[in-house]
């Protein structure tokens, strides 16, 4: 059924598309809504079956677009040499059912998405839609304002000094940031970088996770193990093309967020001791495609990161339901999704104007960010919106790092959102079992309400990082739990229960491990629970034969319990 299928539709694609041909490639810098010839189509997972109708299902939907897959790797493969069940053929590695597909040029694309649609197992089509990371809407918004610096405003509007009385962060919170890459080497932030404890630089993937050689995050705009930091050009909007600009947006970002505290050089993050770790999305001249910006998060997702900083955006509105369901898979593990309401000449309402994604998206562990200067008032570029915005944080002058042990000014709610970023670690550091619905309450509860952001965004404020911390309180440390047991829900959730030992705890951390990785990392937080046991479902990928390793302890701000005991649990493929 499904090869006549193949035969009937291909030929109407062919005839139909013959006449719609554009064949245009754009200039390299041209500014694309989406990247060329390329598409992303999801199939219905429950009109999957097993494996080997399902090879055939999706060879048979590529072949419809006459394409080539795509996988994560960004290698390319016939559907004939091409298997899902192979982890490293896919095009999403934690989605085996998206494909990203590259159509041949003389294929209308337009006419490939409908044509598609219009096949009873696909879900949604779309196309691999482009955003940016934004610094400077409009430099010369600023000229007059670069000699007012006071670098002593760095911290001070956000109450961090009062914050870091409470705490200066827990390098066990890893921070996720999805940017043009990071420098390594830079002197203010070596301390504060992630590194993968279960893989080590031999060729191989040591922890089997579908990135060898994965010691320091992932460049996922290029497809390879280093995720240095080439932000050096920038998009001119009146030239039409990118010019020199050494932005380095991504060290930035990861600067603000967790430049290394107390060290006597440079300057402080907003949390001092943390892990970042930086994926690499961006090309030199700050373009994301939505593919490379899912990939990057369910990497973050499923590799331990505690929160992501998404300092990048735009209307995309070719789609958005890959980035949206990564997401949603974030939100499934607990995880916040910090990002950036968006820049424009006029800073105009999101909720009403052109809506910006991902910030737009309404998934609910998104947290969203505008833009303030340093007299508390909404800066002119700043987006906002009362619905899809929740908080204000500095973004006007932010003195944070630049590429060779260099600092830099740069302006933009790319600025803003890695403030909170940087207060969702503190609050992570104090109180490990925070789930994202706490957290997102605790930062926008805490917002000082400031006049100037009234109607702007959910808090109508800026943010506060002491009363972030100052409303965890504390008592006494946790009493560990116990008896954990763990067993298969269904084929892709396996429930992990514990007895609750203790009175206090204000949540629990699950952590996870397989047999290949030697060490736990970070699953899943718990909220608080008053009851003798406590559980959670873990979401496990089926395809996948692995045993995976648990254990739970408790946290609250005077810190963690010890750890329950371990539990191992077989999951056999399908
Ligand atoms: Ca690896």
């Amino acid at each position: 059924m499904f090869f006549s299928f193949f035969i009937v539709c291909s030929i109407v694609l062919v005839i139909g598309s013959s006449s719609k041909a554009t064949g245009t490639l754009q200039a390299v810098f041209a500014p694309q809504e989406y990247v060329p010839h390329e598409l992303l189509v999801k199939l219905k997972e429950d009109s999957v079956g097993d494996m080997v109708q399902s090879r055939w299902l999706i060879r048979n939907v590529v072949n419809l677009a006459q394409g080539k897959i795509k996988t994560y790797l960004h290698e390319e493969k016939d559907t004939f040499d091409w298997d899902p069940s192979v982890f490293k053929n896919r095009s999403f590695h934690a989605d085996p059912y998206l494909l990203h597909i590259r159509v041949p040029a003389g294929i209308d694309l337009d006419y490939a998405i409908s044509f598609l649609k219009s096949n009873p197992y696909v879900e949604y089509v779309e196309k691999n839609g482009i955003i940016r990371i934004s610094t400077t809407p409009n430099d010369t918004y600023f000229e007059d304002q670069w000699g007012l610096l006071n670098l002593e405003y760095s911290g001070r509007d956000i109450h961090a000094e009062d914050a870091w009385d409470i705490s200066t962060g827990n390098s066990e919170v890893i921070v996720a940031v999805l940017d043009s890459g990071i420098d390594r080497n830079h002197e203010d932030l070596q301390g504060n970088l992630w590194t993968n404890p279960n893989e080590i630089a031999d060729d191989e993937d040591n922890d089997q996770n579908g990135f060898t050689d994965d010691l320091y995050g992932w460049d996922f705009r290029n497809g390879d193990s280093d995720p240095l930091d080439d932000n050096n050009l920038k998009y001119d909007d009146e030239l039409g093309y990118c010019v020199s600009a050494e932005t380095y947006h991504g060290t930035h970002v990861s600067g603000i967020i967790g430049a290394v505290g107390n060290n006597g050089k440079g300057i402080a993050g907003v949390c001092w001791n943390v892990k970042i770790m930086p994926l690499k999305i961006s090309d030199a001249c700050g373009s994301v495609a939505l593919a490379d910006a899912t990939n990057a998060l369910d990497y973050a997702t499923s590799n331990g990161a505690y929160l992501s900083n998404n300092s990048y955006g735009g209307p995309v509105s070719y789609g958005n339901q890959s980035l949206k369901a990564a997401i949603n898979r974030a939100l499934a593990k607990n995880r916040l999704f910090v990002t950036s309401a968006g820049n424009s000449p006029t800073g105009y309402n999101i909720d009403t104007g052109t809506k910006i994604y991902p910030v737009c998206n309404d998934n609910e562990n998104i947290v969203g960010v505008l833009a303030t200067t340093t007299t508390d008032s909404k800066c002119s570029f700043s987006n906002y919106g009362p619905v899809s915005v929740d908080i204000g944080a500095p973004g006007d002058e932010v003195l944070s790092l630049k590429l060779g042990n260099a600092y830099q000014l740069h302006n933009g709610t790319s600025m803003a959102s890695p403030h909170v970023a940087g207060v969702a670690a503190l609050a992570l550091g104090v109180c490990p079992g925070l789930t994202y619905g706490r957290l997102k309450d605790l930062i926008i509860d805490g917002a000082d309400y400031v006049s100037g952001l009234n109607n702007k965004s959910v808090s109508e404020g800026r943010l506060n990082a002491h009363n972030v911390l100052n409303a965890l309180g504390g008592t006494a440390s946790p009493t560990a739990p116990s008896n954990l047991t763990a067993y298969p829900k269904s084929w892709t959730r396996i429930e992990v229960r514990w007895n609750d030992n203790s009175n206090n705890e204000q949540g629990f951390e699950i952590q996870r491990k397989d047999q290949y990785q030697s060490a736990f990392l970070h699953e899943n937080s718990k909220d608080i629970n008053s009851t003798s046991y406590a559980y959670f479902q873990d979401i496990i990928d089926p395809t996948l034969q692995k045993t995976y390793t648990y254990r739970v302890r408790a946290g609250n701000p005077l810190g963690y319990s010890s750890y329950s005991n371990t539990l191992s649990i077989e999951v056999i493929q399908w």
